[in-house]
């Protein structure tokens, strides 16, 4: 049985290998010319159960409204995007509720803790080297109430799998000495041990390389225009190097997900958010932290990759636009250096990479995985902030659909008519 896989993004790829090791004949259309060279090329590169809260949080609506129009605020929505996104916007307000809000990050947490041990898996045997880093991640807290909000969070949940430790100042500067100049203005952090760190272009790109070794082929520089409807469900995808037919097929276009269901009358509830990256050589900072920083309150991640250090944030609704924004990529860089000042050091305009790409996200804050309304077609969509997080772990339970099984965790909660 033949199944064409749409998007070699980290969720098609993923789906990829699964289908192939499960000895489906696999083709995948991707319009760049390798896997993992949009969204899931410059993210910041964590694997963070520790960030699975929805963005679609108690409070947010009215944030959001307050931060309009304010080129620094942390979540800026832009005049112009909101006569496309009302629909979406108002299902992103249904999901603020305490208890949406609660159900929607336990959704999210299961898949998280899946997908770790996924891709650990993966790592194990396939031996894809991708810098990754096992260390944990420390999140700190400038301001007192929200660590004890930070903790609050990670005690619920605990009671879902979640591993965490309180960490003082003094423990926050004995795990990330870098802290020691600024640590009077730390109200403290908190550490997460089973984080880890890694580059998801190089890990996606190995991993095509395996699946390319299992037989599946990879049609890059192939522009899906549309579905084809046949019989009881689709019969091909109409692509810009012809017809391609298939048995089932797997929708992972990430953002672009909705525009090409809705030719076949499917809605996906899926609208980008744009996020930058700064990536910089490390050499000039030997004491750089050796594991990831999350700010929670100046909202950046500096996450080592390798001999680099990539600087991650910003969350801009802007339609499909994918351009760095000056302003916002120097706004991070200045909260970086406000809490490790000796990180300018790395930042030179000749070496430094800006780079945008566009998060998946859905109103609920939780991926799509699964059947759609038409029989042989699935998707796997709309991982927003977290498709490095949940990326491995999607491509199973969706290869597991297509192959009529049981997932190996409980699949509630993913499925379209759930969004
Ligand atoms: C700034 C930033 C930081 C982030 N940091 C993290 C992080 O630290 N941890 C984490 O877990 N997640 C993070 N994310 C989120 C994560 O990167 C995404 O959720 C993830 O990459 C989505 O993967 P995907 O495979 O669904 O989509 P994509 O990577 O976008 O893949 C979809 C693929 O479909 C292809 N495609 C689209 N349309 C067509 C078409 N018509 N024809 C053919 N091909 C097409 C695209 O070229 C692309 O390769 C971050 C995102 C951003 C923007």
């Amino acid at each position: 049985m033949k199944v064409i896989v749409l998007g070699a993004g980290v969720v098609g790829t993923a789906t990829a290998y699964f289908l192939a090791r499960r000895g489906f004949e696999v083709e995948v259309i991707e319009r760049q010319k390798g896997a993992a060279l949009e969204t899931s090329f410059g993210n910041g590169g964590v694997i963070h159960a520790s960030e699975v809260e929805p963005w679609s949080q108690p409070g947010m609506p009215i944030k959001i409204l307050k931060w309009l129009g304010k080129e620094n605020a942390p979540l800026l929505v832009r005049y112009g995007a909101i006569p496309k996104m009302w629909h979406w916007g108002l299902k992103f307000i249904a999901n603020c509720t305490e208890e949406r809000f609660h159900a929607n990050t336990l959704v999210n947490l299961r898949l998280a803790l899946h997908s770790l041990g996924v891709l650990q898996q993966i790592r194990a045997e396939t031996g894809i080297e991708y810098d990754v880093r096992t260390q944990g991640v420390l999140k700190i807290y400038s301001n007192a109430q929200s660590l004890k909000a930070g903790i609050a969070t990670a005690q619920f949940l605990s009671g879902s799998g979640l591993t965490y430790s309180e960490a003082d100042v003094t423990e926050c500067v004995r795990r990330v000495p870098a802290l020691k100049g600024t640590a009077s203005t730390l109200a403290g952090g908190i550490y997460f041990p089973r984080d880890e760190v890694g580059d998801c272009h190089k890990f996606t790109t190995g991993l095509a390389e395996r699946c390319a070794e299992l037989g599946v082929k990879f049609h890059y520089g192939t522009t899906v225009h549309g579905l084809e409807r046949g019989g009881n469900g689709i019969a091909a995808v109409a692509t810009s190097s012809g017809t391609m037919r298939a048995d089932k097929f797997v929708a992972s276009l990430g953002s672009y997900t909705p525009l090409i269901l809705r030719g076949v009358g499917i809605t996906v509830p899926i609208y980008p958010v744009k996020g930058v990256t700064i990536t910089v050589p490390g050499e000039a900072w030997p004491e750089r932290p050796p594991i990831p920083v999350i700010d929670d309150g100046r909202i950046f991640g500096l996450v080592p990759l390798g001999e680099r250090m990539r600087v991650s944030g910003s969350a801009e609704v802007a339609g499909y636009d994918t351009t760095p924004s000056a302003a916002r990529c120097a706004a991070i860089v200045n909260n970086v250096i406000s809490v490790f000042p000796d990180f300018a050091r790395c930042v030179d305009q000749r070496t430094a990479k800006y780079w945008a790409g566009v998060r998946p996200v859905t109103p609920s804050g939780t991926p799509i995985l699964g059947p759609s309304p038409i029989a042989n077609l699935f998707i796997a969509a709309g991982h927003g902030h977290l498709g490095w997080t949940m990326g491995c772990g999607s491509g199973e339970v969706v290869a597991a659909m297509v192959a009529g099984e049981q997932p190996t965790i409980d699949a509630t909660g993913f499925a379209l008519a759930d969004h």
